[in-house]
């Protein structure tokens, strides 16, 4: 297994979603090839991609030509089996590893990561099993109740104010293993996009602010508004926890600022919805750094050229009427700050990320007021007066 994979070398992607998208396109521009591994035919990365194994993430044939063909293999989302990793590991460059994965894609595994090596954790109980619901004690409500494992984008949550909601809750997620987190008041989300290679350097993004609407990123701000001695405390802890999990590859840590003290939330392995503003802001992507880091190249330190603000686009805009409908994207034709991208997916849902936009300048203030008058009038599913 040799380091300093050279272009036009097979590099392997576990998942084929938006952010698979945006790595086969920085892999493809540094001349890279890229092999997606997704169960779906018309998946966002697949449709791009040099080869396109339609198949299972535990098929073993697939993974099998995987193994032959590809020189090193990374991951866009953390539902990928444990097991999937450890099977191509045996052969091939994986980045991250199966261990550092294996941790953070249960929440219970990730809390326990926290708490051992003293990250600041807000309180949480973990419920595996009738009995555990005893333990819980009032002082937990209002609480989010999460289920280990599968979750995201807000889903597998449930927020519960009681015992008795606490119970229904734990029913629909068929008491499968959960964490019961108290529900912080929250003055602010950021998060930390960093890349770290194998000889354990680490350069980071500037650290991002994050609202959300329903569980689900609505905007990113780069940088965050939050003051520098949080940015930094932020900083310091996702760099500790990239080493810490010996992590290499481009790593998302996650943050809630409560009463002016800093939580860590949860832990992405890859590329985060977050930093896709450094697509347009920033001299080099957090997926020009994922091919680094994947590669055994020297990181690129990433400069911010401006500051951004990132929308996402759900599925929800594309409906008028009850009826599918492209929402008036024109707005956006011939902008060189104002840049859309859309995914490529065949169909909209309620609650899907269909595409993002990401608006440019130096005045945080205007800009951020400029995005949120481009989404109302994209919500409302009509061109902008
Ligand atoms: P996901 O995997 O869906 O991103 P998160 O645990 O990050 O799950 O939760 C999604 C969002 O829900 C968070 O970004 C935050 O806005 C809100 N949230 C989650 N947990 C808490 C909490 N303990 N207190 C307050 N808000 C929370
Ligand atoms: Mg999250």
């Amino acid at each position: 297994m040799v380091d300093n994979i050279k272009p036009p070398s097979m590099l392997g992607i576990l998942g084929g979603g938006q952010l698979g998208r945006f790595f086969v396109a920085a892999a493809q521009n540094m001349g890279y090839q890229v092999t997606v591994l997704d169960p779906d035919k018309d998946s966002p990365a697949g449709r791009i991609s040099d080869i396109h194994l339609c198949a299972s993430y535990n098929d073993i044939s697939a993974l099998n030509t995987i193994k032959k063909t590809c020189a090193a293999v990374t991951t866009e989302f953390e539902n990928i089996p444990a097991s999937t990793l450890e099977y191509l590991e045996t052969d091939l460059i994986v980045r991250p590893s199966s261990s550092a994965v294996s941790v953070v894609q249960n929440r219970i595994h990730e809390k326990s990561f926290f708490k051992d090596n003293h990250f600041p954790v807000g309180p949480y109980i973990v419920i595996s099993d009738t009995k555990s619901l005893d333990l819980v004690t009032n002082d937990i409500y209002p609480a989010i109740l999460k289920i280990a494992q599968f979750g995201y984008d807000g889903k597998g949550q449930a927020h519960v104010d009681n015992e008795k909601e606490l119970e229904l809750a734990f029913d629909g997620f068929d008491r499968k293993p959960c964490v019961l987190e108290k529900k912080l008041t929250l003055e602010s989300e950021i998060s930390v996009v960093l890349a770290r290679s194998y000889d354990g350097e680490q350069v980071n993004f500037p650290v991002i602010e994050n609202q959300h609407i329903s569980g689900i990123l609505d905007i990113s701000i780069s940088p965050a508004r939050v003051g520098s001695a949080l940015s930094i405390e932020a900083i310091h802890y996702a760099e500790l926890i990239a080493s810490k999990l010996n992590y290499i590859g481009v790593i998302a840590v996650e943050f809630f600022i409560s009463n002016g003290k800093i939580y860590v939330n949860e832990v992405a392995p890859r590329p985060h919805n977050s930093g896709h503003h450094s697509l347009d802001s920033c001299d080099f992507n957090q997926f020009d750094q994922q091919v680094l880091a994947l590669t055994g190249t020297s990181l690129n330190n990433p400069k911010s050229i401006t500051n951004a603000v990132m929308v996402n686009l759900l599925g929800d805009i594309w409906f008028r009427d009850g009826k599918l409908s492209l929402p008036n994207l024109d707005i956006f034709v011939g902008s060189t700050n104002e840049v859309l991208y859309l995914y490529g997916k065949s169909e909209a849902r309620p609650g899907r990320k269909m595409g993002h936009f990401t608006i440019t300048g130096n005045d945080i203030e205007i800009i951020l007021m400029r995005a949120r008058k481009i989404k109302a009038s994209l919500s409302k599913n009509e061109s902008e007066e």
